[in-house]
């Protein structure tokens, strides 16, 4: 008999990809292309079409349940499944269901919430992530004329409001919460605001702090990455605080059996994030010439383009 698999394509979960600071990821995508609270300078994904602080179903709760059944009937190795992606997930309204629906079905999988932070001020929004493993909020700036330059919030925004919430959620939340901090050359990375945010890490009292700078082009062109020094230099002040500084790491997640939706996964990879070729080879565990023949194609018919950084190559969707 002939053994027929159906290849699913997924609109809403992408990878699994490594990341720097899971392991090996499935990344669920709760709302659309680019949909967030927040415009930051420094987004991987691009630049944000609607920013909005309006909750609802923006991508709908079947759909995702729909295809993490697929996807889980061949009980996969993974380290966690991650709510992040194209915006904010927890502007959809039905996170809490979703939650819920993976923790019932899928208990012995990890739940991680990477997530801008904006929205635990709402009482409801923190009530319906009690059940994740571990969030992963960030703060980039505690002055309002820094906090607007790097992100460009939603006008109803305020860092007050922000630290607010995040102290709550602290108080509510009783398993891991690493706060990163994502630093650019020139703006938030002076003494007087490395103290502010130093105050205001002290009192959300996170289990890790985590500083990132620039490692892929961002949203706009002139985004300066901090060196390695200054950023030890400004993790020093962070102390007792565990501090992480995260540094691009690549793992083999099909350790080197090459899937065989290769085209789709190198496709909704870049979709997420700008990855250079090694990212890919890495990734994959594929040699680099054979990512370089997909790169070609996929440029040749116009879908990617190239974009030389100083850190190398990155292709990114057009
Ligand atoms: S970096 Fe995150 S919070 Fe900032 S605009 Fe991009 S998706 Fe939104």
């Amino acid at each position: 008999m002939v053994n027929i698999k159906i290849i699913m394509i997924y609109k809403h979960l992408f990878g699994p990809v490594p990341s720097r600071r899971l392991g090996i990821s499935l990344g669920v995508d709760l709302v659309p292309f680019k949909v967030c609270t927040l415009d930051c300078i420094y987004c991987e994904v691009g630049k944000t079409t609607i920013k909005t602080l309006e909750r609802k179903e923006y991508v709908i709760y079947d759909e995702i349940i729909s295809e993490l059944n697929h996807y889980f009937a061949d009980n996969p190795q993974l380290d966690y499944i991650t709510f992040s992606g194209a915006g904010e997930p927890t502007l959809n309204s039905r996170i809490g269901d979703v939650i819920k629906n993976i923790k019932e079905k899928y208990s012995n999988y990890k739940l991680c919430l990477i997530t801008n932070g904006t929205l635990f001020y709402d009482e409801q929004v923190r009530k319906e992530v009690l059940d994740v493993d571990l969030i992963l909020p960030s703060l980039d700036a505690v002055s309002d004329i820094i906090f607007r330059k790097i992100n460009r919030p939603n006008k109803n925004l305020s860092v007050d409001k922000i630290v607010e919430g995040l102290v709550l959620l602290r108080k509510e939340f009783s398993k891991q919460i690493w706060l990163e901090i994502f630093f650019v050359e020139g703006l938030n990375d002076t003494d007087e605001e490395v103290n502010l945010l130093v105050e205001k890490v002290k009192l959300i009292n996170p289990d890790r702090v985590q500083l990132n700078t620039l490692d892929r082009p961002g949203t706009e062109r002139w985004v300066q990455p901090l060196c390695e020094e200054k950023l030890k230099r400004i993790a020093n002040k962070f102390s007792p605080f565990p501090v992480d500084i995260l540094t691009r790491k690549q793992t083999n997640v099909y350790k080197n059996k090459i899937p065989e939706d290769v085209e789709e996964i190198i496709l909704s990879t870049i979709k997420r994030r700008p990855c250079t070729a090694e990212d890919i080879s890495q990734m994959l565990g594929m040699k680099i010439m054979e990512v370089n023949k997909y790169l070609a194609i996929f440029e040749e018919q116009n879908i990617i383009e190239k974009q030389n950084e100083k850190n190398g190559v990155f292709y990114k969707i057009k």
